[in-house]
């Protein structure tokens, strides 16, 4: 996979300087297909790699416990920026930087930015350095370009999927976004925190296109969730057990707060949320997602129930409107 960079020889320099014997190594889904090769590489040292072949969304699912259990020296975690601020377990990270072309799919994108001159910049991690080369182009069509840093992330004008601050703080200062990324989940997710026009380059396949239409749907969508949800009598709060998801003490003040409205709540703790799962509890009828959104977001249609994430629940009780929760952005946490 010559697309993205794989750090192999820092990778090498990193386990010979630790002194790591046995390691374990974590890849998202989309880079998976590597994982052997690059154990094969590791193995050259003489040191043991380990696969974890789990699903792996973002650096908020160190498998930390996974490598105690396992008795590894150090995680290798590849495809996402640091997020967990104080790891319990010796990590580093592969950030799997894309060593594709990104100039020529921006320049698709032009047109599609001409009613606008100020233009906000977002990405991932994989492409925050072709944020320069992409102001240039757009400066140079004339464009006043912004990157928001709000020191949250790893890099200015970085987003993640529960993390867009970048982009909403300088939402105010622009006309619409321009996102540099492969799919549309992390487009969507400017365009739905922001509330501005969004164009999304995808230097995967080397397309440009407005997402402003799937940003209304998605909203459509989240509404109709909510309403159905006012309807419930039983709510389960879901608590993920991945380290950079639990979030026990806002679920339990949800718990609470639903309680006070007369709804009967129950916890439920989980380290893959899946329809699956859910629909063993038919006696539930709205779960309230405290973990990761993009399963709420992503998956809606599989799951029979409104999964709601933490923000829309507070519309359910009548603590947020839904204009308010527009403004905040559906994703935030
Ligand atoms: S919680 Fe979800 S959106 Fe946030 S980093 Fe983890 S996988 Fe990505």
């Amino acid at each position: 996979m010559k697309q993205f960079d794989f750090e192999e020889e820092r990778v090498k320099q990193e386990i010979l300087k630790i002194g790591a014997r046995r390691v374990l190594i974590q890849f998202p889904e989309g880079l998976k297909p590597e994982a052997p090769r690059i154990a094969k590489t590791i193995e050259k040292l003489g040191v043991l790699p380990i696969i974890s072949a789990d699903p792996c969304y973002g650096a908020c699912d160190l498998a930390t416990a996974d490598a105690e259990s396992l008795g590894v020296d150090l995680v290798i975690h590849y495809g996402h920026s640091r997020l967990v601020k104080y790891e319990r377990f010796p990590t580093i990270y592969v950030e799997a930087r894309a060593t594709l072309n990104v100039p020529s799919v921006v320049e698709k994108a032009l047109p599609m930015l001409e009613k606008w001159r100020k233009i906000g910049l977002a990405t991932t991690v994989q492409h925050v350095q072709t944020l320069d080369e992409v102001r240039e182009i757009l400066t140079r069509q004339g464009k006043i370009v912004v990157i928001g840093d709000t020191g949250r992330l790893g890099y200015p004008g970085q987003v993640i999927g529960c993390d867009y601050s970048n982009a909403v703080s300088i939402a105010k200062d622009v006309e619409a976004f321009l996102f540099v990324g492969g799919g549309q989940f992390h487009a969507l997710g400017v365009a739905l925190s922001t509330s501005k026009p969004t164009v999304v380059a995808d230097p995967y396949d080397g397309t440009a296109v407005s997402v402003d239409k799937d940003a209304e749907k998605v909203l459509k969508q989240r509404w109709a969730h909510v309403q159905e949800a006012k309807k419930a009598k039983t709510f389960a709060v879901l608590v993920g057990l991945k380290p950079g998801q639990k979030r026990l003490e806002e679920a339990l003040r949800l718990k609470g707060k639903l309680e006070k409205k007369g709804k009967t709540t129950v916890l439920f703790v989980l380290k893959e949320i899946t329809p699956e799962a859910l629909m063993e509890f038919p006696s539930v009828d709205a779960f309230v997602n405290t973990a990761c959104p993009r399963i709420s977001l992503d998956d809606a249609a599989r799951f029979r129930k409104p999964i709601l994430t933490l923000n829309e629940a507070l519309v359910v009780i009548g603590e947020l409107s839904w204009e308010e929760l527009c403004r905040k952005g559906l994703l935030e946490s």
